[in-house]
């Protein structure tokens, strides 16, 4: 059976999946709330990650809503750059997920083993962000909670968004808090209204730790990162590698005006994109 063939076979929403289908492997790694394990589909033999979810957890931590959201949110996006979520069964005591298997691992560990990226691994991994935030846009959807944590890599170095636990279906402006700090823009930490232009100022948080290894807004404390963050206290350092190019790119995201960060089909025109970004997402490490 072909590779697309296979994952037909368990794309199927309609099936009642459980854990007789799947053939359990390696673990891949351990989250807040679970496991994930290699596995797979018995019948295709399909390669997925399976996500073991304890229901126990689910109920203690209250995010019976926030895991509903995600996985509904998940399921419905198509799109290169983000983990697809097959399907998804339970038993008595835990939630499995059925998700795109990324090979790759997560980006994080990427960017911490080398330091930094190099200008044509940022600008690809920018680029293929920009694309599947602008088809989860035309959707309705904000991620606000794009981090390196939540970028996983395939086999082939194509970036793909996981973790849908934070985005917002929504055609409205929004005024809850959430997020990680680092990556918050200025008016989600001011408590103010937000729309979709909070990810195109994660966008420039992220360009610049790509580059520079460590988040713009970086402080001891919460604080502190809070301050930095409302004055948009941005400099540069002092390295050869970073050009004049993406730091222009950079300093047009992180403008505190929400109105006046570059839109995402902009980020795709910048010169700096245009010059190192793989077309086809693909990065070598
Ligand atoms: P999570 O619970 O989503 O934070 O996942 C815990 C860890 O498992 C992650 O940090 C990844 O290293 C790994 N992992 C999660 N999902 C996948 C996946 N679809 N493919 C490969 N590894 C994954």
């Amino acid at each position: 059976m072909e590779s697309g063939s296979k994952e037909a076979e368990v794309n199927n929403l309609e099936k009642q999946w459980s854990l007789d289908d799947f053939e359990i492997g390696k673990p891949l790694g351990k989250g807040k709330f679970g496991r994930v394990y290699l596995a797979r589909e018995v019948k295709s033999k399909y390669v997925v990650a399976l996500k073991v979810i304890f229901k126990e957890q689910i109920e203690k931590y209250r995010i019976h809503h926030q895991l509903r959201r995600e996985m509904e949110i998940q399921t419905k996006l198509h799109h290169p750059n983000i983990l697809r979520l097959y399907g998804w069964f339970h038993d008595s005591e835990r939630i499995f997920l059925i998700l795109e298997y990324a090979h790759g691992g997560e980006l994080y560990g990427l960017l911490k083993k080398n330091g930094h990226l190099n200008e044509k691994q940022a600008a690809t991994y920018i680029a293929s962000l920009t694309q599947a935030l602008a088809y989860c846009h035309g959707k309705c959807v904000i991620h606000r909670d794009i981090k390196p944590e939540n970028l996983l890599l395939d086999h082939e170095g194509r970036l793909k968004i996981a973790d849908f636990g934070w985005s917002v279906q929504s055609s409205s402006k929004r005024k809850t808090m959430c997020g990680t700090l680092d990556y918050l823009a200025p008016e989600m930490v001011e408590n103010r209204d937000h729309d979709y232009a909070v990810d195109n100022w994660t966008l420039g948080v992220l360009c610049y730790e790509f580059l520079y290894g460590n988040p713009p807004f970086e402080a001891e404390s919460q604080k502190d990162t809070f301050k930095r963050i409302v004055r948009v206290d941005l400099s540069f350092p002092l390295t050869p590698y970073v050009s004049a190019e993406a730091k222009n790119l950079i300093s047009q995201l992180l403008m505190k005006d929400p109105s006046k960060r570059l839109s995402l089909q902009k980020i795709m025109q910048h010169p700096w994109i245009v010059k190192n970004a793989d077309p086809k997402g693909m990065c070598s490490k």
